[in-house]
């Protein structure tokens, strides 16, 4: 199988009868990069921005951001990097931002909700990524979205850090894309309503399956009470991805479950655009997509 494997590499992501699926990479920092170039990672679908604010003392400067961001815009050489904006809080505390302890850090004070608090560690960040859109092909994404009115706070936030740079005469790209991630059931309500205000969707199954099933990702006893496959996740999954297509968007996965085989069917039957997976499991999906014949799946597993 190393060497079936091995004969991926440089391959098409495409079905049997031609429809094609990004299969993307995500990431937790630049030092990932080694394994996506080895493994023919066709993009970066999630590039958890996380890792350089757990790693410092303080909040991470606008050039450190500027470095990371353009480290891995450039390696990708062109293609796809979605990079996340901070999703921290919950399980993943940082102490310099000084959040309140909460008794359900999970739906609490965390991720674009922090942002949205504070502006100006929102600016940094945009600053930063909006200045290294210039050096390959950035998109960002924000996490944790439940609103239409956040989506458009975001958005006004992009183009206040847009104006600033083009008066500061610094590049950037003014077609970046920008996108959300699926991950509370009110997103996946009002998909339709969001759909119209972003160029993409990428569902947090993690999250999704979390909030979706009132299961802790945390809590390691809920074993099978904590099932991604259940038709309500599977059936808010549909409802996101048409809500996409009418409105002429596209849509990822970027939570662990994109890269289970099992439900590979099931995604070509929804007309998933994007997988994207740890770099490790870029090739074996690859092999399974060509395997494919979309026409052919169904829909079979959203009835329980
Ligand atoms: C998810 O929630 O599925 C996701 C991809 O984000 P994270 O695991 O970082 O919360
Ligand atoms: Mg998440």
């Amino acid at each position: 199988t190393r060497e079936l494997m091995r004969s991926m590499v440089g391959q098409e992501d495409v079905t049997l009868d031609g429809k094609r699926v990004h299969v993307y990479c995500n990431i937790g920092s630049p030092e990932d990069m080694a394994s996506v170039l080895a493994n023919d990672g066709q993009g970066i679908g999630l590039f958890r921005s996380e890792f350089l604010y757990l790693a410092s003392q303080d909040y991470p400067t606008e050039e450190e951001q500027f470095r990371a961001y353009k480290e891995v815009a450039a390696a990708m050489n062109g293609k796809r990097v979605i990079i996340r904006t901070l999703d921290i809080g919950a399980d993943k505390q940082v102490d310099y931002f000084h959040l309140h302890k909460e008794e359900n850090p999970a739906m609490g004070l965390r991720a674009i909700r922090i942002c949205l608090n504070r502006p100006e560690v929102f600016r940094t960040q945009l600053r930063a990524l909006y200045r290294a859109s210039a050096y390959g092909k950035i998109a960002i994404m924000f996490p944790m979205i439940a609103s239409v009115w956040e989506v458009k706070e975001c958005r006004r936030a992009c183009q206040r850090v847009m104006d600033e740079l083009t008066a500061e005469g610094i590049p950037f790209n003014p077609d970046t894309e920008i996108g959300i991630m699926i991950e509370t059931p009110a997103a996946v309500f009002i998909a339709d309503e969001l759909a119209q205000l972003v160029d993409f969707f990428s569902v947090g199954t993690n999250d999704l399956t979390q909030y979706t099933l009132a299961c802790d990702r945390q809590c390691n006893d809920l074993g099978k009470f904590f099932d991604p496959h259940h038709p309500a996740l599977l059936r808010a999954l549909k409802m996101t991805a048409d809500a996409a297509h009418a409105a002429g968007i596209w849509i990822g996965i970027c939570g662990e479950l994109g890269a289970d085989l099992s439900l590979l069917p099931t995604f070509l039957a929804m007309g998933i655009d994007e997988l994207s997976v740890t770099p490790t499991a870029v090739l074996p999906l690859r092999a399974a997509i060509r395997k494919s014949i979309a026409k052919t799946c169904t829909l079979e597993l959203l009835n329980s």
